[in-house]
């Protein structure tokens, strides 16, 4: 007995799984070029991934193999010199004015070092304060926002009149997350934002990174060429080597069965 035709596509309507919604960050065929003629270096050669909305994507690779210009293309502040980056359907490759604005607003980078998003004259308040007052937040609701903030990355609240040389390492890079994540962004650049760190404070920060993610449905792409650190934080791994992403796949299966040479040389060089 088959169904009729109007049970039939019911039935197909109900099978049909819900299309999933697009990655939350898609590069596609990113390539940089600095210098020209015979100086011309190809920082970042021909790299697509993707990340999907809360999911921690790292970028992994020798000092000098693309990951930092891989970082700019992606948040703009290079221009590419081929492919695309888009962020939630949106192409932001070329956006100019109000769009760059707004891809500004959707992701935020956090550097190695505090001192490039902390100026040593502002207070911690001042600081996470600042791009809610560039993007013209009213003033009773930034007050309120900076507390929160502050309380969000777990500094006392007596921190806010603090200035950055009056912080430790730790409690700096607590500062530019809160200030990374003053305008609610989607996706957070993590450029070795842990590295600088000694280990028992990278071990805060990346718990509080990890809470950060879980709290608020972060994405992370999360730059390093520390492989313990991938190991505690990735759910996914690109490799970079000379410019070109070698190999991407899930964390756990490149760190045990490292399908290129490539992989497995800098996997065997950590212990
Ligand atoms: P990584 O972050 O993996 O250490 P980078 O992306 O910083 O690597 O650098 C990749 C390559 O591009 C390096 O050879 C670097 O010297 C070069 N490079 C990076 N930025 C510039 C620039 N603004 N001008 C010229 N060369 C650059
Ligand atoms: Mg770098």
């Amino acid at each position: 007995l088959q169904p009729s035709a109007s049970v039939r596509e019911r039935i197909e309507t109900d099978a049909a799984p819900r299309t999933p919604r697009p990655p939350l960050l898609t590069a596609t065929n990113l390539t940089k070029d600095f210098g020209s003629g015979r100086d011309r270096l190809r920082a970042v050669d021909a790299v697509s991934f993707e990340i999907a909305r809360g999911e921690t994507f790292a970028l992994v690779g020798e000092s000098g193999s693309g990951k930092s210009t891989t970082a700019r293309l992606v948040a703009r502040l290079e221009t590419a010199s081929d492919g695309t980056v888009v962020l939630d359907g949106q192409d932001y490759t070329h956006a100019r004015g109000e769009r760059l604005r707004q891809l500004r607003r959707r992701l935020q980078l956090v550097y190695q070092n505090p001192y490039a998003s902390l100026d040593p004259r502002f207070t911690v308040a001042d600081a996470v304060d600042e791009p809610l007052r560039a993007f013209g937040r009213p003033r009773v609701e930034r007050a309120r926002r900076v507390t929160e903030l502050i309380d969000l990355v777990a500094l006392p609240a007596s921190f806010a009149s603090r200035r950055p040389a009056e912080l430790s390492g730790g409690q700096r890079q607590r500062v530019a997350i809160a200030r990374a994540l003053a305008l609610e962004p989607e996706l957070l650049i993590l450029d070795e934002a842990v590295s600088a760190l000694d280990v028992s404070v990278q071990a805060q920060i990346l718990q509080l990174l990890t809470d950060l993610q879980a709290e608020l449905g972060l994405a992370y792409l999360f730059i390093t060429h520390d492989l313990a650190v991938v190991r505690q934080v990735a759910d996914r791994v690109g490799v970079m080597q000379g410019g070109c992403l070698v190999e991407t796949g899930a964390a756990a299966g490149i760190l045990e069965s490292p399908s290129d040479a490539y992989t497995r040389r800098l996997l065997e060089a950590i212990p």
